[in-house]
């Protein structure tokens, strides 16, 4: 376990400066941390290289850190599947939303795995510790949009899907 050990600390200096966006302003490595719990202890996966890529899966997104600097610590693999769940930070938000269900029937299944986790941790946080101003419309929108997302990765992990399923059972009822 020394390499998600390795990761933990890589995502915890990288992402020191960075909180949540919740009322309490948690600190960020909470967030990848969560996203290593629900694979290993809610999912039952095992494979090393998406539980470290789902520790580090937003620091290239997030932080100043490079896809090789990412290589040469954990391996091209782990690197690889980091890089499938980045998003284009050039692009508008809209389309980068847009073009995240566009492309998540077409990744691989490791990255499948690390972006259900992020979306049933999303979906978690915005019942349990939302963005402080967020109206219940918003966290409809970005409750249907993150269903819309995992619509196209389904078939990796039943027992995932189902957690993000009854994660989503709880979305704001709006008018
Ligand atoms: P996002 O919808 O991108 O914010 C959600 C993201 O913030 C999550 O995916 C997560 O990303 C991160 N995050 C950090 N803290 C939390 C938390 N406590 N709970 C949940 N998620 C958290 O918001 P943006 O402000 O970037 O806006 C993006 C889009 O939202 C715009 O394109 C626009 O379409 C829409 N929008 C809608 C509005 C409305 O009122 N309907 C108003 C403004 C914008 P990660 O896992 O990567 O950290
Ligand atoms: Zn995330």
């Amino acid at each position: 376990m020394n390499i998600v050990i390795n990761a933990i600390a890589f995502a915890a200096d990288k992402h020191r400066n960075q909180r949540r966006k919740d009322a309490d302003a948690s600190p960020y490595i909470n967030h990848p941390i969560a996203l290593a719990d629900v694979l290993a202890n809610e999912g039952d996966i095992e494979d090393e290289d998406v539980l470290v890529a789902a520790i580090l899966h937003d620091t290239i997104e997030d932080t100043e850190t490079t896809l090789s600097e990412l290589a040469e610590q954990f391996g091209h693999t782990v690197a690889g599947i980091v890089l499938e769940v980045t998003d284009d930070k050039s692009l508008p938000k809209g389309e980068r939303k847009r073009l995240q269900v566009e492309h998540a029937s077409h990744i691989s299944g490791q990255a499948k795995l690390v972006k259900l986790a992020d979306k049933i941790c999303n979906l978690r946080d915005i019942s349990g510790s939302p963005p402080a101003d967020w109206t219940a419309e918003r966290k409809r929108e970005y409750f249907d949009w993150a269903k819309a997302v995992v619509d196209g990765l389904r078939g990796v992990s039943p027992t995932l899907e189902r957690i993000f399923d009854e994660a989503y059972e709880a979305r704001p009822v709006t008018a």
